[in-house]
């Protein structure tokens, strides 16, 4: 266990885990972030990746998100993020989940693990068995993620159109457990939504269920639009294909959306707002949150559509000062914890 400096992103964890159990296989990695807030919450990533060192690198980029996510959202955590790597070797699944559990078990209650790609509530409920505190092992917080955004959305159209959604067009990327719920929202609200997945299948029954129309992949984010809701995998807006987007507004639920930090002030600099993830997609934490603390519906309902608000504020703060939106979060975020964090390089 030490810490880390992830090289190509300059972010610096608080502890860094990795793992190999023999038995079953199971390789993992650990970051926690930073614990000034509370225990380091994030969601357990199982993929496939070339290696442990590509693993520990997204673990570490992740797992700053968290920090800005759960300080701007306002809740007593920390930022934390795990990745399994998943490889063919035919390992028994709750073997590893176990495995992985008795590596959480070790830090004594500074991570807290969570639902992310490839690992499902069923999966948390296994490594719960193993390691007392986790969360997400009875519910999905994927609606409550997907609900956050939306009211984002809804507040950056409101901010820069002075208009509601009905009649936009917002492009869906991913049509999983958040893009799924996230396109229902948008279409009830009167959007037009169009709707992509690299399993077409899921595209083609999303975009049928509510009322919009199923993209390819490859063309989704030149597709002329409002906005674009990415809701997959990391990274997806780089230098090389920013000149080529087709909206005016980036705002979506995928984490560690920019390849680069910079990606934020060239997309500026092309008309094109871009809506920090970490603000958006924080409503599946606050679910957590309101869980541990004994919440009921409504009264999570409001905070998570607190998002909205935030954001308006944030897309003002941006406008009268003629900095980013990403600078103005990271900045929110920073005055909470008290020190310097931003995203990664
Ligand atoms: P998911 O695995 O349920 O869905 C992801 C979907 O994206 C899948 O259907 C997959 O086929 C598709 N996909 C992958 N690569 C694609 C590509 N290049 N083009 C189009 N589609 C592609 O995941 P999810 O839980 O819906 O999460 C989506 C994103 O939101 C992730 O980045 C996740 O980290 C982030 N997020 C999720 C939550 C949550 O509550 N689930 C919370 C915060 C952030």
């Amino acid at each position: 266990m030490s810490t880390m400096t992830d090289r190509a992103s300059g972010v610096r964890s608080e502890k860094l885990s990795v793992a190999h159990d023999q038995a079953t296989g199971m390789q993992a990695v650990i970051a926690i972030d930073d614990t000034t807030l509370g225990p380091g919450l994030g969601g357990v990533r199982w993929m496939p990746y070339p290696g442990i060192d590509a693993a520990a690198t997204e673990a570490v980029r992740l797992a700053r998100g968290m920090t800005l996510k759960n300080a701007l959202a306002e809740i007593p955590y920390g930022g934390a993020k795990a990745v399994i790597l998943r490889n063919d070797d035919g390992a028994e699944r709750n073997a590893v989940l176990r495995a992985f559990g008795r590596l959480v078990a070790d830090l004594d209650g500074t991570y807290i693990p969570g639902v992310d790609m490839g690992t499902s509530i069923e999966d948390l409920a296994v490594i719960g068995t193993v390691s007392p505190d986790v969360a997400c092992s009875r519910d999905d917080p994927s609606p409550w993620t997907a609900l956050g955004v939306y009211a984002g959305i809804a507040a950056a159209v409101r901010h820069f159109d002075h208009s509601d959604l009905d009649g936009h067009r917002v492009v869906v990327q991913g049509t999983g457990h958040v893009g799924s719920s996230l396109a229902l929202r948008l279409a009830d609200a009167g959007a037009e939504v169009l709707v992509t997945d690299i399993d077409p299948e899921r595209s083609e029954r999303v975009a049928a269920s509510v009322g919009g129309r199923s993209v390819e992949p490859e063309e989704a984010l030149a597709i002329s639009c409002d906005v674009l809701a990415p809701c997959a995998q990391a990274r997806v807006i780089t230098a090389t294909n920013a000149p080529n987007l087709g909206c005016r507004i980036v705002a979506g639920a995928a984490n560690d959306m920019l390849s680069e930090r910079a990606c934020a002030a060239a997309l500026a600099g092309m008309g094109i707002s871009y809506v920090p993830d970490f603000l958006l997609n924080a409503g599946g934490v606050i679910h957590i949150h309101a869980i541990r603390s004994g919440w009921d519906h409504q009264h999570l309902g409001g905070v998570v559509m607190e998002i909205g608000h935030r954001t308006g504020k944030i897309l003002e703060r941006a406008e009268a000062t003629g900095r980013t939106p990403l600078d103005v979060a990271e900045e929110m975020a920073t005055d909470r914890l008290g020190h310097l964090a931003s995203v990664p390089l």
